[in-house]
């Protein structure tokens, strides 16, 4: 595309809106599959997690897993959704080669939850997206293909993956962008990580979308023709192939052409979304309700003994953070990123007794340290409650938060106590008067040009002065006591 026919695009990209809609799967972190005994493990051995039921041989029968019904209904009721008291299972009738049966069991007219919500960032917004539904079925085996694989010249097939449970999470099309899309998605994987049902590991496939994309002209009630992006399993990946498809569709809409309902395929490669196959050509999958299994009834008691196992979800810990540290929201959600990085937060802010403090630390240094090296706050090599002692001593004066840094950086690699440390490095505060007196003066001998301005009024200069000796001190000097001899000495000669 040229620039000059980009910076059209662009343009009359301003005229449309586009409508999207996700189809998240999240596998259910069951240590059985859906319908039989085999393990879920990810990355065995190919086709060694496989039985005649998951194979789909003759004259088997399913069994339902307990638990699996137990965490879909969990994250129902985390979005408000609907239980039903009876839903039924359905075959999903098509022919793929990873798929032995020839159908997927899934539900089709009675799924097990209905309507509810999320709330997203849209800008420096809370946007509510809609939920239609979210059912449970059972995944597929999978195909690898040879390309790039050594010694591999056929596609094979690994039967691993059929029948581990999931969860189809349907949106309403409520989103607008691809930024929206994303945070949805990312919003989606943390609640499902905070309810310990789905480990949200997007390069194991363990969560993935589908996305529906439409554009109208703004303004327009009536909905574009939809084409559905497959199988999008990374953040970046939702992000670039809506963005990617919203361009599509509105350069073909311009150029006269038409959008045609189909089926694509993401190239992360080439960076495109390429026809899979096209409405004509899809699949009537021939819905009925599974034979094998009776309809799935839970009794409302059932149902309320789950919703009496879900722990404190993101948005309650968000504002029970800002409730009760005073911090701002910001904090509160960069803080509450995981449930374990929370509580962190939360143990540090304790030991300190300066919550604010503790998490300006705990966003910026245990972070950027964590960020550089990969770690999860497990693995963190300052425990909480160390973190906690160092800030209570920046609050309480004994170091400056420039010491504070030095000893941050001696406590990654030694599990010393934060004052062993200060003593045996020699970052003692100097907090005696003869000696700050001493300094005070050098420093006023040393710019005298500020300190007659600070005596003929200048009350700016003093700030100056502080930095100057705080800067002689090695940051060690104690910060109100400093001042204070600044302003004695400052006096004396004044
Ligand atoms: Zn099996």
């Amino acid at each position: 595309m040229s620039a000059t026919s980009t910076a059209t695009l662009g343009a009359a990209r301003e005229a449309y809106e586009p409508v999207i809609g996700l189809e998240v799967h999240a596998q259910l972190k069951t240590l059985s599959k859906i319908f039989c005994g085999c393990s879920t493990r990810f990355g065995a051995i190919a086709n060694t997690q496989v039985c005649p039921l998951c194979l789909g041989l003759p004259g088997v029968l399913p069994t339902l897993n307990a638990r699996a019904v137990e965490f879909a209904t969990m994250v129902g009721l985390a979005v408000g959704a609907t239980i039903a008291e009876r839903s039924v299972f359905a075959r999903k009738n098509y022919f793929y080669p990873d798929l032995p049966k020839g159908y997927q069991i899934s539900q089709y007219d009675r799924p097990l939850c209905l309507g509810g919500s999320l709330a997203i960032r849209s800008g420096d917004q809370w946007k509510t997206v809609r939920l239609v539904r979210i059912h449970l079925e059972e995944d597929a085996g999978k195909s690898i293909h040879p390309e790039g694989r050594e010694g591999v010249d056929t596609t094979r097939v690994d039967l691993n993956r059929a029948g581990v449970p999931l969860i189809e999470i349907v949106s309403e099309p409520d989103l607008r962008s691809g930024e929206e899309a994303t945070d949805y998605m990312a919003r989606l994987r943390q609640l499902l990580v905070y309810l310990d049902v789905c480990d949200g590991n997007m390069e194991e496939g363990s969560l993935r979308c589908d996305a529906n994309v439409s554009v109208r002209k703004k303004g327009a009630a009536e909905l574009g023709t939809k084409t559905e992006i497959k199988n999008l399993n990374s953040f970046r990946f939702v992000d670039r192939a809506i963005a990617f498809e919203i361009d599509r569709q509105v350069a073909l809409l311009e150029s006269g052409g038409r959008v045609v309902q189909e089926t694509l395929l993401w190239s992360s490669e080439r960076g495109v979304a390429e026809a899979m196959r096209s409405k004509e050509e899809a699949h009537d999958y021939r819905y009925f309700p599974e034979p094998d299994l009776l309809p799935l009834d839970l009794t409302p008691a059932w149902i309320e003994s789950v919703r009496a196992r879900i722990p404190e979800l993101p948005h309650q810990l968000r504002e029970r953070l800002v409730r009760e540290h005073k911090i701002p929201e910001y904090d509160a959600e960069v803080l509450t990123e995981t449930r374990s990085l929370a509580t962190y937060y939360e143990e540090a802010a304790a030991k300190s007794g300066q919550p604010k403090l503790a998490s300006n630390w705990v966003m910026t240094e245990v972070n950027a340290v964590r960020n550089k090296n990969g770690l999860a706050i497990e693995a963190f090599p300052i425990r909480a409650d160390r973190l906690g002692e160092m800030v209570r001593m920046i609050a309480d004066g004994t170091i400056s938060g420039k010491i504070a840094k030095q000893v941050f950086e001696l406590m990654l690699s030694d599990p010393a106590a934060p004052g062993e440390l200060i003593r045996r490095h020699g970052l003692l505060p100097i907090d005696d008067e003869a000696a700050l007196r001493a300094l005070a003066k050098e420093v006023i001998a040393a710019n005298p040009g500020p300190a007659a301005d600070f005596r003929a009024g200048k009350e700016k200069t003093f700030a100056f002065l502080v930095g100057q000796a705080m800067k002689q001190s090695k940051g060690r000097a104690h910060p109100e006591k400093l001042q204070s001899a600044l302003r004695t000495e400052l006096a004396e000669k004044g």
